[in-house]
């Protein structure tokens, strides 16, 4: 997974978090990662930039997304009071939205007029690529061959959103396949083009600026739970894939006394070597791709290793660089849920409270929910909703084994032969 004429890889002296992260990129690429470092920082120290992006979030994206008190899960675990950050309510269905339009404000200030981004479960490139649709650019997305062809629900929006569509063959056809794909567009085409990355990962100042913007949704959480609790909760928990969701919150209570959990994929469990768990499990090690440097799940050779989510969008090889340094100074704790644990999870969250989380958040309240019990009533927690379910429905009705789904699956398909 090597990018673009690695061996002239330079590294930077910023973007360091105790070690972690930097931005290893080519030569050719750093008068454009200067641009963006240039332009991000301008704007963050410009109060009418924040403004902009929050009327934008409220006005396009439904923000302040509730803090939804959920009542009969509390009841159920009899333990602390459980509050819901409903950023499924987001316009395309997860936090992704406050990344990408905070990204395009940027590239509209840089006078770009064409965006490009890797995915792999799809909901990267749809938020994207709708993004791109709202602000005129012309969008191109690169994604494996092997999750085009699982993705095809996404891939059909992309494509109705005006969004070239590349499948990628390289490789093992899959998402970090697709990420040296976009960077080999960007060197080609860096007097234009943005790359908007899609998590708090990949070389400075992406790791900053993707957890920069999603602290929206902490700002609000800490102000929300304020008012309706009159007190700060005693834990919060998220779910790790890149790490941006779960930074996002995090960021709001970092100077707290609040315990801020992170939860990874488990898999079918961290000694069976099928997980996404690079933060909890005994295999993942420290290593530099990807344009930074963090804990991978890789072999000895530091070749890119298989990974086992049933959340695609959890299945990702490294992790933010700000989340490892949290990891080693103790201020986030991280655990792992696995697929069965987070299938169960889900099932009760639908029926005791009308809400259906997406499969990666769901990985939150799994934790939340082993937890709850042994927590004081006395206390409350807040659980990030990263995206809603609806989504899932595929993967879930599978799960479930429900055999009328399946029946209306070979219906269509039968359908189509006709
Ligand atoms: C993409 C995605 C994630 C994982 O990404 P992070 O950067 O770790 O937040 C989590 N939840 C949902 C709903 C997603 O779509």
């Amino acid at each position: 997974m090597a990018l673009p004429s690695e061996e002239k890889k330079q590294m930077i002296d910023r973007g360091y978090y105790n070690g972690f992260g930097g931005a290893f990129i080519p030569e050719i690429l750093v008068a454009t990662f200067d641009e963006l470092e240039d332009i991000f920082q301008k704007a963050k120290n410009d109060p009418a930039f924040w403004q902009e992006y929050a009327a934008l979030m409220s006005n396009y994206s439904c923000r302040p997304t509730p803090l939804t008190f959920a009542e009969n899960l509390s009841r159920h675990f009899g333990g602390p009071r459980i509050y819901i950050k409903r950023e499924d309510l987001n316009h395309t269905g997860a936090h992704k939205a406050n990344n990408v339009m905070g990204q395009g404000l940027l590239v509209r200030r840089m006078g770009k007029t064409r965006v490009i981004a890797e995915t792999g479960a799809g909901q990267h490139g749809v938020a994207t690529a709708t993004m791109a649709a709202k602000f005129g650019f012309k969008c191109t997305i690169y994604m494996g061959e092997v999750d085009v062809e699982r993705q095809r629900p996404n891939v059909f929006w992309m494509e109705r959103l005006g969004a070239e569509v590349v499948p990628v063959r390289e490789g093992s056809r899959i998402l970090k396949d697709a990420i040296n794909e976009a960077f080999r567009d960007w060197v080609a085409n860096m007097d234009n083009t943005h790359y908007v990355l899609g998590t708090a990962c990949g070389p400075h100042p992406f790791p900053e600026m993707v957890s920069y913007f999603q602290s929206i949704i902490g700002q609000e959480a800490r102000r929300q739970i304020l008012e309706q609790e009159h007190k700060l909760p005693a834990r919060v928990y998220a779910c790790v894939g890149g790490g941006s969701n779960a930074l996002g919150i995090f960021n709001g209570f970092m100077k707290d006394p609040v315990e801020l959990v992170g939860v990874e994929a488990g898999g079918r469990g961290l000694d069976t070597g099928q997980h996404a768990s690079r933060l909890c499990a005994k295999d993942a090690s420290i290593g530099v791709a990807q344009g930074y440097k963090t804990y991978f799940l890789q072999n000895t050779d530091g070749q890119m290793r298989e990974t086992h989510s049933v959340a695609a969008g959890l299945d990702y090889v490294g992790v933010s660089p700000i989340l490892a340094q949290l990891k080693e100074s103790g201020r986030v704790r991280f655990e792992a849920a696995t697929d069965t644990e987070v299938v169960e999870a889900l099932s009760l969250t639908i029926r005791t409270e009308g809400v259906i989380p997406a499969l990666e958040s769901s990985h939150a309240f799994a934790q939340a929910f082993k937890e709850a019990p042994r927590l004081s009533s006395e206390d409350c927690i807040i659980i990030n909703q990263s995206g809603r379910g609806d989504k899932d429905i595929f993967t879930i009705a599978d799960a479930f084994g429900d055999p009328k789904w399946q029946e209306f699956i070979i219906g269509k398909a039968e359908k189509y032969h006709a």
